[in-house]
């Protein structure tokens, strides 16, 4: 899966960048502020980075700039103000493209998955994508939608499948039961946010060894869950 990584500071953009990407099967982490930004986009772990320009801290100009310096992934520029794009197209700082803000999501991804997969061509990277996710003992065949424990199988009904593999998929993040009901059960649901709590119960009784000292979902009190690799 691919990993994206979005800096932008107003959060309700970096929301909805995120819910379309992950609709579209990317990883997605979110930086608020330029410092942060520059220390995830130089670890080496993402794909691709959407930059917002106007940050705090460090703005998207030097982060363009030392990300380029370091290491060659795909940089997206994304600005409210069209003078801002002439500027770094004339800097020559070397984002491979530039989005204007309101943009339309859907064109958004489209640019996304045009420059993850030049970019795959470029640098001959281009393998097929892993159908099965390994963690530590687990495996979990997406398509086929199994799950296996040290190697045999155990059976998981459909959302506990769901809430495993949105939680595998966005790794060492936290998300409130109020997030993984939206995301799970959405909109068709006469559910209740206590169903989370529940789920896990019992996706934790398949998969850990010891559902009292989880080694994959841990429970961070007073905010969510999180999956731990
Ligand atoms: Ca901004």
């Amino acid at each position: 899966m691919k990993k994206i990584l979005i800096i932008e500071d107003e959060l309700s953009i970096a929301e909805l960048e995120r819910d379309y990407l992950e609709i579209n099967g990317y990883a997605v982490e979110i930086a608020k502020d330029g410092e942060t930004g520059l220390k995830k986009a130089k670890s080496g772990y993402f794909d691709l980075i959407l930059l917002d320009l106007m940050l705090p801290k460090v703005d998207g100009f030097e982060i363009c700039r030392q990300i380029r310096n370091e290491i060659n992934i795909p940089i997206l520029m994304v600005s409210a103000r069209k003078e801002d794009i002439d500027k770094i197209r004339g800097l020559g700082l070397g984002a491979d493209d530039y989005i204007t803000k309101p943009f339309n999501p859907g064109e958004l991804v489209a640019r996304v998955k045009a420059h993850l997969a030049r970019f795959e061509r470029l640098v001959g990277k281009a393998k097929p994508q892993s159908e099965i996710i390994h963690v530590r003992g687990i495996s979990i065949d997406k398509h086929a939608r199994r799950v296996y424990v040290n190697n045999s199988e155990v059976i998981l009904t459909t959302k506990e499948f769901d809430l495993l593999l949105f939680l595998v998929q966005n790794p060492n993040r936290v998300f409130s039961k109020e997030e993984l009901f939206d995301k799970i059960w959405g909109m068709d649901s006469v559910g209740e946010i206590a169903t989370v709590t529940v789920h896990i119960g019992k996706i934790r009784e398949k998969i850990e060894m010891d559902t009292s000292n989880p080694q994959y979902i841990e429970t961070i009190w007073g905010a969510g869950y999180r999956f731990k690799v």
